[in-house]
């Protein structure tokens, strides 16, 4: 198949030509919008990431453009309105879970980053800065965590929580009967966060979800706890959480991911003027630390994407059974 793949950088197109099963690779840099969906003419397919955006209008003219197929190489498929899409028969597939602990251990190394402020170690022993103040943590072992979200990632990140000794309690609609035998306690979101030092969030982004970590919810945090966010940024309403911040109400935050990433992340904007005000404040915070959505930029996740990528477009080009498709 023809397949137009959108938000590309180097190392994606480095996985996805190794791994491509004999497709027609064209690659763009740029994310997919309603400004740029012309250059979607003449391809039968399109591959997507998490900040290219499918809403209806996308769709219809993609549609109009003979798109059939849209390969996500991601798990979350908040950028895409599948009800439309299954009206317009555009198939949606994704990478429903690829290696979910990549997602966990980089929220494991947040926590470590943010409690015992390794960052500020590193650049203090540089300038021959060897003095202490200002840098203690606190101990994980006996720390109450809140895991929102019991999932692929929710799961792996509840046994590394375990290996640390941390008391977790999970606030999850669908209780995990796995986990339950392993020793995993569940209440409801207000148990999960009542007097937790950290919580972490390891839900998709819904409706529902969406603000879920509020000025209202925050009131619920023990004073000072970490807020973990490696799911999806528009589970948090970014204004509360500076007001937390500037309170001291939010003691930490640690974001993979932000609600207006699509503008920011995966682009080099080094000498750029940011436009953003509220990353920008987000950045002013000495307690607050912001990765680019790297969670899962692990070798073997990228290997496990380019994979199931190519076995969903080979299972529509053959007819099979379309185990990961995304149905409204
Ligand atoms: P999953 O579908 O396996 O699990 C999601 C879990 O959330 C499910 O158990 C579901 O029941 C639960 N859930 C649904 N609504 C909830 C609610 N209101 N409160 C609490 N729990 C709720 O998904 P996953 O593979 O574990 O991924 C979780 C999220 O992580 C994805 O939706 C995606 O947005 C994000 N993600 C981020 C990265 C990254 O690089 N940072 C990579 C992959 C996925």
């Amino acid at each position: 198949m023809k397949i137009a793949v959108f938000s590309t950088c180097k190392y994606d197109r480095d996985f996805l030509q190794e791994y491509n099963t004999d497709h027609e690779l064209t690659f763009f840099e740029s994310a997919l919008n309603l400004q740029n969906v012309a250059l979607t003419k003449g391809f039968q397919a399109l591959c997507l990431f998490v900040n290219d955006s499918a809403d209806r209008e996308v769709l219809q003219a993609l549609k109009a453009n003979g798109i059939r197929l849209i390969l996500l190489r991601c798990a979350g498929f908040n950028n895409v309105d599948i009800a439309t899409a299954a009206e317009l028969g555009i198939k949606v597939l994704r990478v429903p879970a690829y290696s979910p602990e990549a997602v966990a251990e980089h929220a494991m190394a947040m926590i470590l980053t943010l409690n015992r402020k390794t960052h500020k170690a590193y650049n203090r022993i540089r300038e021959g800065n060897f003095s202490l103040e200002g840098l203690i943590g606190f101990n994980l072992h006996k720390c109450k965590v809140a895991l929102i979200g019991t999932g692929n990632i929710g799961k792996a990140f509840y046994r590394i929580l375990k290996g640390f000794g941390c008391m977790v309690v999970a606030y999850d609609p669908y209780p995990d009967a796995a986990l339950i035998e392993e020793g995993l306690a569940y209440g409801t979101m207000e148990e999960a966060l009542k007097d937790a030092e950290v919580v972490s969030l390891h839900c998709p982004l819904t409706e529902e979800t969406h603000h879920m970590i509020n000025a209202d919810t925050l009131k619920l945090f023990k004073k000072g706890a970490m807020l973990i966010n490696t799911s999806r940024g528009g589970l948090i309403h970014t204004q509360d959480v500076i007001e937390a911040l500037k309170s001291a109400q939010l003691g930490y935050l640690g974001l993979d991911v932000y609600e207006q990433e699509s503008k920011l992340f995966f682009q080099d904007l080094s000498g750029d003027i940011i436009q953003d005000d509220l990353i920008s404040r987000l950045i002013s915070f000495p307690n607050v630390l912001i990765t680019s959505h790297q969670g899962f930029f692990t070798r073997e996740a990228m290997q496990q994407i380019a994979e199931i990528t190519f076995a969903n477009a080979d299972a529509f080009e053959s007819g099979r059974v379309l185990v990961n498709e995304v149905k409204a």
